[in-house]
């Protein structure tokens, strides 16, 4: 299904979209039933701006609250300490048709999942996001491009509200803007975003604790599977227009291999990006019969945003994805043709 795209000078919330977001939590009765959701596997982000927000509603005296997303329930490895995550619900037991729908983290509806039709049937909605791609869908809009994580809008809404920061909250946007800015890495990491961070520290949160186990903890068998599939990857330098493309894939065969899940592949792409052969890297995981989610990665001349739009996904200029099919080389085809033609107008990138 076709969905509209924002405008592309769209810069961001307006003071009407602040209100409305207001009023949708203000106004709502007080046995009125929330439901917080978030993109399907869900990052850092995702969990710890949906996570966050939720606990700030709580604060607010809002009683009934559910917070969810599509697919397998389990929660990886790196967020299982997350503040908030008892107010996860498993698919079968969320509202069908709840007061106020908040959408954490999701560029387009397909983001969501089995839970889209939530958008439909919630009396009112309000989708938090910063992707430059996001498609508008939903109620009110709080989609700041110029954001780092989503939880940066979810901290400003919370303000709004007048709900202060706390330490179990602020952990979930610590987490969450930690791993959207790459450990604050990426050129997303702005005067704000470092203002954001000493906010949520000095509520007395642990960076280094909380770094250690979103960052640097994996399961013994994952290290040998990256070492397995770090081996077979494949540098093509004549790609996108010679500015190179290096790439991997991880098959649900060699997840089992190694008694590992899906999510401990999703640090991957960081050891793939950093061969400077490419300037496009892309990690292809197997989710299913001759389907794959996709990771690319630009160190900068290619939009691979683009990319990924152009192939049914969406996400940032330097992080993107979208789900592939047919089989690793295939995909992997499929790329190479938009990165050509990316590569014939370079007037367009930076
Ligand atoms: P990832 O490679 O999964 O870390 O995702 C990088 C960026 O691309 C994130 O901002 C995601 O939201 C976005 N993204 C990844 N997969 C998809 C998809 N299938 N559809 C839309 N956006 C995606
Ligand atoms: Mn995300
Ligand atoms: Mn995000």
């Amino acid at each position: 299904m076709a969905e509209a795209r924002a405008p592309a000078a769209y810069g961001g919330p307006t003071e009407d979209d602040w209100s409305a977001a207001l009023a949708a939590v203000r106004d709502l009765p007080a046995d009125a039933r929330v439901l917080l959701i978030c993109h399907v596997n869900p990052d850092g982000d995702a969990l710890g701006s949906m996570l966050g927000f939720a606990l700030g509603l709580r604060r607010l005296g809002v009683r009934q609250v559910q917070a969810t997303f599509p697919g397998p329930p389990e929660v990886p490895l790196p967020f299982q300490a997350l503040p908030g995550l008892d107010l996860l619900v498993p698919d079968d037991q969320v509202w069908v048709d709840p007061d106020l729908l908040l959408c954490f983290d999701a560029a387009s509806a397909s983001r969501l999942g089995s839970l889209a039709d939530r958008l439909l049937t919630a009396k009112t909605s309000v989708v938090l996001d910063h992707h430059a791609s996001n498609t508008r869908f939903g109620g009110t809009h709080l989609v700041d491009p110029t954001a780092a994580a989503t939880a940066v809008v979810a901290e400003q809404l919370l303000a709004r509200l007048g709900v202060p920061l706390d330490a179990e909250i602020a952990e979930c946007f610590y987490v969450a803007v930690a791993t959207d800015t790459g450990s604050f890495r990426f050129d997303a990491t702005t005067p704000a975003v470092h203002e954001m961070a000493a906010r949520l520290i000095a509520t007395g949160i642990r960076p280094g604790e909380i770094s250690r186990r979103v960052f640097d903890s994996r399961p013994f068998g994952a290290v040998r599977l990256y070492g397995e599939v770090l081996q077979r990857a494949e540098l093509d330098p004549r790609a996108a227009g010679g500015r190179g493309l290096v790439w991997t894939y991880a098959t649900l065969d060699d997840l089992a291999r190694h008694g590992q899940s899906a999510y401990v592949l999703e640090a991957l792409i960081d050891s793939v990006r950093c061969a400077i052969e490419a300037d496009v890297s892309c990690v292809v995981k197997q989710v299913g019969d001759a389907e794959w989610a996709v990771s690319m990665r630009s160190r900068g001349a290619v939009d691979v945003s683009r990319v990924a739009v152009a192939l049914g996904g969406g996400g940032h200029r330097l992080a993107a994805g979208f789900t592939g099919h047919g089989s690793p080389a295939q995909v992997v085809d499929a790329i190479r043709a938009e990165l050509a033609a990316d590569g014939a107008c370079p007037e367009d990138q930076g």
